[in-house]
């Protein structure tokens, strides 16, 4: 438990004691601290809402100014239960009736396991700790919610109220707890992603497949350019690969059947030819035969239907037939079966999965060609399109969806060519973090059990020590912000999982790095080594960038919307103050201009004043405007106006121009 886990669990116990003040027949279950807080499931005749927390949190606050020590007492499993018969366990005092969930707690508790309770002031709680010192030590806190659960979360269990709350260190972190909320609000990206014409759902199109419009269109497209750019300068190549692949590639790359939930059910091909008509003929009996059996089955037999007829009654009721209708079933079912046997001796179909991750197309690329140690590193590169059929429950804007065009990149490598390809690709994590502006993530190293290994971990003990001991090395001499979980490493090698936070303090993970030494070799992956002998190579599996999907996603909440020139869909937009014919003339070729060198402007037309114009064009978070009047044209310059900044003056246009491209080419950051 970290330290202010243990902090919340401790309020769990002074918010139990708070609701045991004004509702003293109170009954508790489990008072856990979460993700962000702390909750009590409490069992109560009052349905608490939010009228109570005022109350129930000012008798918290009593409590903690009591500074009331939390007292460890140890007791033996009977003495533990006495009390719960007493009503004592989550209480302030005896009661009439026992502490019901405390005592099913007790029961389940194995034989031989310390029992131990906790006591605040009056309130004894069962408990194993750990606590702060004293109550006193809760620095801030704040009922956020009650919500209904089922005791352990099982529906046939009672159903019990669940009171959250949160609690920090100081009340500053707690009120800045606040405000990054109400800020993550305000910067949701799908409400953004809305309101600045970024992406859109479609019942039609399916849940879970986002369609950018152009505005998003753009930004897909320039980090789609940044990726390529500094893949190339890295010494990466462009490939390609369709978006669907036969079953047998699965199977081999160990996809089939062990990630077949997360893929889209298969297409099975029609065959061609004489084939396919004996398929359809075969289906077509079948259907036939069940059709007819189905129909004659329910009114001859309508118990049969229900499940309430045994072999033995339905035997004894098939011979009471009259003979013709008798006759009849026994056909269909004879032709059922002929049709389904028949079925078994054809080819099985030909089935397609649509891709639900790159690498067995690239590994397949890699074995294309004959390669020697010379080739090595390989690095193949591709924004590939995936499909994940994730549950419909769990889509959620652009972070969880079902295509996903990915930043992918395979990397092919001899063991002494690991670290500084490892490096390299560490390297290029942290330089996207900062032309983004990420100043905190995590490194999250993920390495393999080795009493685990042949069951959870691919057998190659040496291959596991050699590439954890360099990954580690990489990550301690690049002073990289990582931590080390040891036994969650993928089956193939180890991971690095990596989590980055908004500027708002918002964490999404981003992107996995994954060293494999299994996959090169159940794809028979191999290169000619200095000896002339065949090695299998290492692959790393990486993409720093995410998906675009999700990235675009954290862009959107990170930026606020605000983004930076080089990647804002509405790069310069162009304002008229008045409609002469001259100025617009002027305009047009400014516009022109900028075109030419590939800035996405805009020229607006419209007949409104200008302050109109600005006020579409700030809502809409266009980076920089172009306001032109007639004085502008004389001087041969434009006046600029920056989103957020307002108005920056007068320049000359050769200059406003110049300054704009050289905003994008350089990435700059605002
Ligand atoms: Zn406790
Ligand atoms: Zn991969």
């Amino acid at each position: 438990m970290t330290d202010l886990e243990r902090l919340r669990h401790s309020a769990s116990h002074v918010l139990a004691t708070a609701i045991l003040k004004i509702w003293p027949e109170a009954q508790f279950a489990a008072g856990p601290p979460v993700e962000n807080g702390f909750y009590y499931d409490v069992d109560l005749p009052h349905r608490i809402s939010p009228e109570d927390f005022e109350r129930i949190e000012a008798e918290m606050k009593k409590e903690i100014k009591a500074n009331h020590p939390f007292e460890k007492m140890e007791v033996s499993r009977d003495e533990a239960l006495a009390l719960g018969k007493k009503g004592r366990l989550a209480a302030l005092g005896d009661r009439k009736e026992p502490s019901k969930f405390k005592i099913d707690i007790i029961e389940r508790i194995p034989p031989g396991e310390k029992i131990s309770l906790y006591r605040n002031g009056d309130f004894i709680d069962l408990c194993a700790g750990p606590h702060v010192m004293r109550t006193g030590n809760i620095g801030a806190f704040k009922i956020t919610s009650v919500a209904s659960a089922y005791y352990k979360g099982d529906e046939k269990n009672p159903q019990l109220q669940r009171v959250y709350g949160t609690a920090f260190k100081t009340k500053k972190e707690l009120d800045e707890y606040f405000a990054m909320l109400e800020e993550a609000k305000k910067r949701d990206h799908r409400k953004l992603g809305r309101e600045l014409e970024i992406f859109v759902f479609d019942d039609d199109v399916g849940p879970g497949l986002p369609m950018f419009l152009p505005r998003g269109a753009a930004i897909v497209e320039e980090l789609e350019k940044l990726a390529k750019e500094t893949e190339f300068a890295a010494g990466y190549q462009r490939v390609r690969s369709p978006h669907i692949a036969r079953e047998a590639l699965y199977k081999k790359s160990g996809h089939l059947p062990y990630y077949a939930e997360s893929m889209f059910p298969p297409m099975e091909l029609r065959v061609e030819g004489e084939l396919q008509q004996h398929i359809d003929a075969s289906a077509r009996s079948i259907e036939t035969a069940d059709k007819f059996l189905r129909e004659s089955l329910d009114i001859v037999f309508p118990a049969l239907k229900k499940g309430e007829l045994s072999n033995e009654e339905f035997i004894g009721a098939l011979k009471n037939l009259p003979d013709e209708q008798r006759r009849n079933i026994e056909l269909a079912a004879f032709n059922r079966l002929y049709a389904v046997a028949r079925w078994a001796e054809l080819p099985p179909p030909d089935r397609y999965y649509l891709k639900a991750m790159n690498c067995p197309h690239h590994h397949k690329l890699f074995a294309a060609v004959p390669r020697s140690y010379r080739d090595l590193p390989l690095r193949l590169a591709e924004y590939g399109t995936c499909y994940r059929y994730e549950k419909s429950g769990e889509l959620f804007g652009l972070m969880r969806v079902r295509s996903l065009q990915m930043n992918d990149a395979h990397l092919y490598m001899t063991p002494e060519q690991f670290e500084s390809e490892f490096n390299a690709v560490n390297e290029m994590y942290l330089n996207y973090f900062k032309l983004f502006g990420i100043e905190k993530y995590l490194m999250r190293f993920s390495t393999h059990d080795p009493t685990k290994l042949g069951q959870k971990f691919v057998d190659e003990p040496e291959l596991w020590k050699q590439t954890e001991e360099m990954t580690r090395n990489v990550l301690k001499n690049s002073g990289i912000n990582y931590v080390e979980v040891p036994n969650e490493a993928a089956f193939y090698g180890p991971k690095i999982d990596v989590q980055a936070w908004s500027v708002i303090g918002r964490e999404f993970s981003i992107a996995t790095n994954q060293v494999d030494f299994a996959q090169p070799r159940s794809f028979d992956l191999r290169y000619k080594d200095k000896d002339n002998k065949e090695k299998v190579p290492i692959c790393i599996h990486r993409a720093p960038l995410g998906t675009h999907e999700r990235f675009i996603g954290f862009l959107i909440e990170h930026y606020a919307g605000n983004f930076p020139l080089w990647l804002s869909p509405d790069q310069v937009r162009i304002l008229t103050i008045g409609d002469d014919a001259k100025l617009v003339d002027y305009s047009m070729s400014i516009l022109n201009e900028l075109r030419a060198h590939q800035v996405r402007a805009e020229i607006d037309k419209s007949t409104d004043q200008i302050n109109g114009k600005i006020q579409r064009a700030e809502q809409l978070k266009v980076h920089t405007m172009f306001v032109i009047g007639k004085r502008d044209m004389e001087a041969n310059a434009v006046s600029v106006r920056v989103h957020r900044k307002g108005n920056l003056g007068a320049k000359p246009r050769a200059e406003a121009i110049a300054g704009i491209l050289q905003s994008i080419k350089e990435r700059r950051p605002q």
